[in-house]
């Protein structure tokens, strides 16, 4: 039985100011979620997001606040041997709210996945691989301050794969600043940029014409993403990969933007699609439609970057990489031990459910007190 599900905001500063076009962060807050069970087990999950209301519709407290007063009073009680008719209720009781559906499915599989024994990625269908290439974001928007710290992750082997935030300046200024890093590091990596919903189509055929023609690998939502019909025009105009992320809230979006082969690559992110057997479905639509696959991140402590972990390494085909460094931003860790990163990949957790023990003194110590 589900006999209480508790809550915490947990703020963080940042290891640096993280840009995006939509706000600057400098510090990211954990929602964690511990659901404790009567056979003694509990799991967690995470429900973090980015930048607030600067970048989605929800924030860390209104996420906290509908966990705590409408949808833990729906579980406790509720069978917890039991996680998919759980979540079939929530999701029938409770409109939206994808990032705390997310970690209540991801808390409930965890724990599930302890009393079983096994990984979470086996309740997802069975892992095909252990180890995930990770991109790193370079976004102090300083174009020697970016090499350095690429030069720097490849002498460590930690990252080969580069995603630079652009958007908030000029096109010509963001193209300068972007190809000066790919000249710079050529072969040795791939470069990619994420707009943010940044540009408008005029602006994004400008700006992707020059990216491409300097090598760069891939372009994520550069227009707005309610305008899918720009975004599926960028696809079908360049050669170099376009890929759907705010526009992608879930498997309906996911079908829909399928059905007009309007994107190249998919990031599938847990939260953003509602919890991880709805991202399993985005995954799928993508897989059917011949669209890459990517593992994309909220930013997420080990918690949620443990939880895509285990879906990703569900995927026979993970073309485009991952981007689950959310731990690596962040100065404080709250895992007892922290994931692994070596040889440019994300080791994906072994032990039963994630795999990931919290720290619950430090988690006490750090949680924000009411
Ligand atoms: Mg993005």
């Amino acid at each position: 039985m589900i006999r209480e599900i508790e809550t915490s905001l947990v703020d963080v500063p940042t290891i640096r100011p993280h840009k995006l076009s939509v706000a600057t962060m400098h510090t990211q807050t954990l929602v964690l979620v511990r659901i404790r069970c009567d056979d003694g087990i509990e799991g967690w999950g995470e429900a973090t997001t980015i930048g607030g209301l600067n970048y989605g519709e929800e924030s860390p407290d209104s996420i906290k606040a509908n966990l705590d007063r409408h949808i833990a009073p729906l579980l406790v009680g509720m069978d917890a041997n039991s996680p998919a008719r759980a979540m079939a209720r929530l999701r029938k009781t409770i409109q939206g709210n994808r990032f705390a559906k997310c970690a209540i499915e991801t808390a409930l599989l965890d724990a599930q996945g302890q009393r079983l024994g096994v990984p979470v990625s086996e309740l997802l269908g069975g892992r095909v691989r252990d180890a995930l290439p990770v991109a790193w974001t370079l976004a102090s928007g300083d174009t020697a301050k970016d090499i350095a710290e690429a030069e720097h992750m490849l002498d460590i082997r930690r990252h080969r794969i580069f995603k630079l935030k652009i958007g908030a300046r000029g096109i010509k200024e963001d193209v300068d600043h972007v190809l000066a890093i790919k000249r710079a590091l050529g072969e040795r990596a791939s470069v990619r940029v994420d707009v943010n919903q940044a540009w408008s189509e005029l602006e994004a055929v400008r700006g992707i014409a020059a990216l491409e023609a300097g090598g760069i690998d891939l372009i994520e939502q550069p227009v707005r993403a309610d305008n899918r019909a720009a975004l599926r025009r960028l696809a079908a105009r360049f050669d170099v990969a376009v890929m759907a992320d705010e526009a992608l809230h879930g498997p309906v979006d996911a079908f829909n933007i399928a059905r007009t082969d309007g994107a190249d690559v998919y990031a599938v992110k847990i939260a953003q699609s509602g919890g991880l057997f709805p991202a399993q479905q985005v995954a799928s639509v993508a897989q059917l439609a011949g669209i890459g696959l990517y593992g994309g991140t909220m930013l997420e402590g080990g918690v949620g970057t443990a939880a895509t972990a285990h879906l990703c390494a569900t995927w026979t085909d993970l073309s485009w990489d991952t981007e689950l460094f959310g731990p690596l931003l962040l100065t404080e860790e709250l895992l007892q031990e922290p994931l692994r990163y070596q040889d440019f990949t994300l080791q994906v957790p072994t032990g039963p459910g994630l795999g990931v023990r919290i720290d619950t003194e430090k988690l006490h110590y750090l949680r924000r007190k009411s």
